[in-house]
């Protein structure tokens, strides 16, 4: 949600983006209300880059805190980020881009990662299973995830070159995409993510996907295509306390 915060337009209030133009101050000021709203110690507040790839990396107690200040410390080149160490906050940053989360109720991890349409059809949602298959013993069949808001097939429109990379990610690709017109389709991202995870072993019993669009609620979401660019960024975040 993008109310609540400090910050003020075309931030307004609850930006926790430091790499959007908004007064750093203000976006810290946002982080602290989040922690103390959830009992974390801001000084665990852990983020990633975020360059729309597929990578997932590991946060220890060593990375924890990584970027909360100021953007160049977060984790380099990374889009999704996992732990199964306690006392940590993994968040990572949207406006449109997919938003998922993953836990192992056996192992306890967790993860986040970010999936705009180019980590969509990287799979990265398949990297996190197969991280936490590898570090942690996880098995995909017992894997919880959830797929947050994030812009809708009613708004996403994209074009020949990003269906051509969509056609290539799951074999169930034309279940998210509507023909509107030479070259145009309307792309339903949270769907594709759905799909892949399924392809990756998850139960569908065991996702969890809502309908929220960003693009069409501006007044609860922030929206990089309705606002132009020129707009915050929503936290995901997940955690043992
Ligand atoms: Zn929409």
């Amino acid at each position: 949600m993008r109310t609540g915060g400090s910050s003020k337009e075309p931030f307004g209030s609850f930006n926790m983006g430091l790499h959007v133009g908004d007064d750093p101050q203000a976006v810290i000021s946002n982080r602290q209300t989040l922690c103390d709203e959830l009992g974390f110690s801001f000084a665990r507040f852990s983020c990633a880059e975020q360059i729309h790839g597929n990578k997932v990396m590991r946060i220890t107690a060593a990375e924890a805190g990584a970027g909360r200040e100021t953007f160049e410390e977060s984790i380099a080149k990374t889009d999704g980020i996992y732990t199964d160490e306690k006392g940590i906050l993994l968040t990572s940053f949207y406006a449109d881009c997919v938003p998922l989360y993953f836990i192992d109720p056996a192992s306890l991890a967790i993860g986040l990662a970010h999936a705009g349409w180019r980590g969509t059809v990287g799979r990265i949602s398949e990297e996190m299973i197969r991280a936490f298959a590898r570090d942690f013993g996880s098995k995909p069949e017992e894997i919880l995830t959830a797929i947050g808001p994030s812009i809708g097939g009613c708004c996403y429109e994209v074009d020949d070159f990003v269906i051509d990379q969509v056609k290539q990610s799951s074999n169930r690709w034309q279940t998210c995409v509507t023909k509107t017109g030479q070259g145009k389709y309307m792309l339903d991202l949270k769907l594709l993510n759905q799909l892949i995870m399924e392809e990756a072993g998850i139960r569908p019993e065991h996702i969890l996907r809502t309908d929220w669009c960003t693009s069409c609620r501006p007044d609860l979401f922030f929206s990089y295509r309705k606002e132009a660019g020129k707009t915050g960024r929503m936290a995901s975040y997940i955690g043992w306390a």
